[in-house]
């Protein structure tokens, strides 16, 4: 039976059939819940009348009290418009109407008083307000003195005049009928310990709020409650694997001592050793590992991942090392087969692109346990994919894999489940990290390798294009390598194509003595990895290019890194095409070419970018930027649906979330005890909500 919260919206006073119809399609609100959980995004303030003499520039919404003096009709047909003169005493100001004038002409009575709501805008001298909200002073109104709530909406729910003021209606109905029923979802001693309002109260406040001090406090609550409950999610997973899952354990470390003192080329970074020393602990504690390693572009993880490999082969057990693009995971394949094959380890690579026999021999000696190193794409968690014993699976640049890819790697031996290493040059900021990969233990490479220069990083427009070349051509002559990157996404595919063809023809004239490679996702991936390869082995000089290079590619010779249309890419995806270079000891720059004319966006990512090169900075001002949704990559990431708490400004809720959740679930990891009651209930219900497949319309 369905409860008071599941009874659908339809039966609400005011909503019936076809009003439930429109609301489950535009804003999938289907029931008395949902309704309730559709929280304005933001009041207006009806406390407080302004006087006409306080109106300055850029103010919201205002509410007056005055007069009107004078109506006034200019202009014929479309242009025809009415004014009032409106005064309170301290100023007077102007109503204009555009609409609906004969009817609104009829109402107006000069001489009493009204009160006024709107957007006051200068017009030359003086102030107006367009379409302003009317009502009689004298005429009892439930809305005066408080804060309205303005709900999101969406054109056609307006088209229909479902506006905020008829969900405003619908939100008392429902909240009073809901009265006595609101249950509470966090324990008592939470909310007291914490300082938070009750469910009840803040569910009325935050449609109704009394004041602002009250507003601000609903919000609280509800926003720790949503984060409250993803982490206690997602800590529970963390918990429960290390419960449920033995690890297997790795503690000989007789190749790592070997390549270590014969094979690596470079000492490592201290940060480098850390994080060593960190996934050691895990592979020998007999826990299984799940561990997110970060480290922005060329701070070395791939030779972490290697020496984490050596201590599981140390124990005569494979690993698998998964990487987002087949360039990816054949430049992988190229630098670790050097080092496997100083170490006599036998190293594989698996792609969609290795043929049919090569693929069911591998599969054969993967099973026997003769390949020691699968390096792969998606191809390695395809289902025929078997190990003897995968002892670590690691997983390159995880925020283009979704959390369920993740999870296949764990079922590929059986009777063992591996340890779990996920690698990622996103610079992820901290707020995201807890909610994205709050089940994972993080390790962070803080440091780049010595010597390295940072890179020097401009803005330039097509005015600067014959400067631009003669950069290139002295950075060639001085034996360096030039990438030159343009925009391509799928909503403009052909038009980008052409740029991209057209800009590679200009390149090929602007240099006739160079040979120049061309890379897109367009070509097929033999004649792409040809192009790549001739790149890195310094056979071309330039490579023009989509963002197919973006991930990982390390060639340190290459020092320049020029960005055609540069305003078209997301702050993330410049930084990562940006840390394609520098990684050599040479002096590395990154050009942002742009049109002259940018929108104000464009140009803070532009300058930001500028500024600095530390991917977290850069990261924060994203996620400032854009919000969280649109992170590069992460949409299909397992971002919670959040409808009020916000990641790019309540971090301070989320931490101090996270840090209730743990609290609660080391003292009663099952929540069993009976004042947790309440917590295991909403996990339950949110459990069944996510399955009820009926929702999807
Ligand atoms: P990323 O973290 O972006 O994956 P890579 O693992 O590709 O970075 O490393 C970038 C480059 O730095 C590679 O050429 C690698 O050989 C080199 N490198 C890694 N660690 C060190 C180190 N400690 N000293 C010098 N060079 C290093
Ligand atoms: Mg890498």
């Amino acid at each position: 039976m369905a409860t008071f919260f599941e009874t659908s919206v339809e039966f609400l006073k005011g909503v019936g059939p076809q009003r439930a119809a429109l609301l489950n399609r535009e804003l999938s609100i289907f029931t008395y819940g949902d309704l309730l959980q559709h929280y304005p995004f933001r009041y207006e303030d009806r406390t407080r009348f302004y006087s006409i003499s306080d109106i300055a520039d850029e103010m919201p919404y205002v509410q007056l009290r005055g007069t009107i003096k004078r109506v006034d009709f200019h202009g014929t047909g479309r242009s025809r418009r009415m004014t009032a003169q409106f005064s309170d005493g301290t100023g007077t100001l102007e109503l204009v109407w555009f609409q609906g004038i004969n009817w609104i002409a009829t109402k107006l009575k000069p001489g009493v008083e009204y009160v006024v709501f709107g957007k006051p805008t200068r017009y030359g001298t003086k102030w107006n307000i367009a379409h302003p909200e009317l009502e009689l002073s004298s005429a009892a109104t439930e809305t005066r003195g408080s804060f309205h709530p303005v709900y999101p909406l969406t054109e056609k729910l307006r088209a229909r005049h479902i506006d905020s003021k008829v969900f405003s209606r619908m939100m008392r109905e429902a909240l009073q009928q809901a009265s006595g029923k609101i249950y509470e979802t966090l324990p008592a001693r939470l909310c007291a310990d914490r300082g938070l309002m009750s469910r009840a109260e803040s569910l009325h406040s935050i449609h109704f709020p009394p004041d602002l001090n009250t507003l601000n406090r609903a919000r609280r609550r509800l926003k720790f409650e949503e984060l409250f409950f993803t982490q206690v999610r997602l800590i529970q997973m963390k918990l429960l694997r290390k419960e449920k899952f033995p690890g297997q354990v790795f503690n000989n470390t007789s190749l790592v001592n070997t390549f270590y003192n014969e094979v690596l080329p470079f000492p490592l970074t201290a940060a480098q050793k850390r994080v060593i020393k960190e996934i050691y602990a895990d592979l020998k504690s007999g826990k299984q590992m799940n561990r997110l390693l970060q480290g922005d572009v060329g701070s070395g993880k791939t030779i972490v991942a290697f020496i984490c490999m050596l201590i599981v082969c140390g124990s005569q057990a494979q690993c698998a090392l998964m990487a987002p693009t087949e360039i990816l995971a054949q430049q992988h394949f190229h630098n670790l087969s050097r080092f496997a094959n100083a170490m006599g380890l036998p190293i594989a690579l698996l792609t969609g692109s290795t043929p049919k026999g090569a693929r069911q021999e591998m599969h054969r000696l993967l099973l026997a346990g003769v390949i020691k190193i699968l390096i792969g794409t998606h191809a390695l968690i395809e289902e025929e994919v078997r190990f003897n014993r995968l002892g670590l699976a690691i997983v390159d640049e995880q925020h283009r894999f979704g959390v369920a890819q993740r999870s296949k790697l764990w079922s590929k031996s059986d009777n063992v489940f591996p340890h779990v290493l996920v690698m990622s040059a996103t610079p992820i900021p901290r707020t995201l990290a807890m909610t994205l990969y709050g089940d994972l233990d993080v390790s962070i490479i803080d440091e780049l390798p010595k010597g390295r220069k940072p890179i020097k990083t401009v803005h330039r427009d097509d005015s600067h294009r014959l400067q631009v070349n003669q950069f290139i051509r002295d950075q060639v002559s001085e034996g360096r390598q030039v990438y030159i990157v343009y925009p391509l996404i799928e909503e403009s595919e052909k038009l980008d194509l052409k740029h991209l063809m057209d800009g590679y023809e200009s390149i090929c004239r602007a240099f006739p003595d160079y040979a120049i490679s061309i890379v897109h996702g367009k070509m097929k991936p033999d004649a792409r990895a040809f192009e790549m390869d001739r790149f890195v082995r310094g056979e071309t000089k330039i490579m023009v290019a989509t963002t197919v290079i973006e991930v990982g590619v390390d060639v340190p010779n290459a020092t320049v890194m020029i960005i055609e249309n540069a305003e078209r890419f997301g702050l993330l995806q410049l930084h990562q095409l940006r840390g394609r270079v520098g990684r050599g000891a040479d002096q590395s720059y990154c050009i942002l070419m742009t049109n002259s004319r940018l929108s104000a966006d464009s140009k803070k990512r532009i300058d930001t970018l500028v500024r600095t090169n530390n991917g977290f900075e850069i990261a924060e001002a994203d996620l400032a930027l854009r919000g969280p949704g649109d992170l590069m990559g992460t949409q299909q990431s397992g971002i919670p649906d959040l409808h009020i708490a916000d990641l790019a400004l309540d971090g301070d809720i989320l931490r101090e979330a996270r840090e209730a959740a743990i609290e609660i679930l080391e003292r009663d990891p099952d929540l069993k005890l009976p004042e947790h009651e309440v917590i295991a209930a909403q996990l339950r219900k949110n459990r069944k909500s996510a399955m009820n497949w009926s929702r999807i319309s």
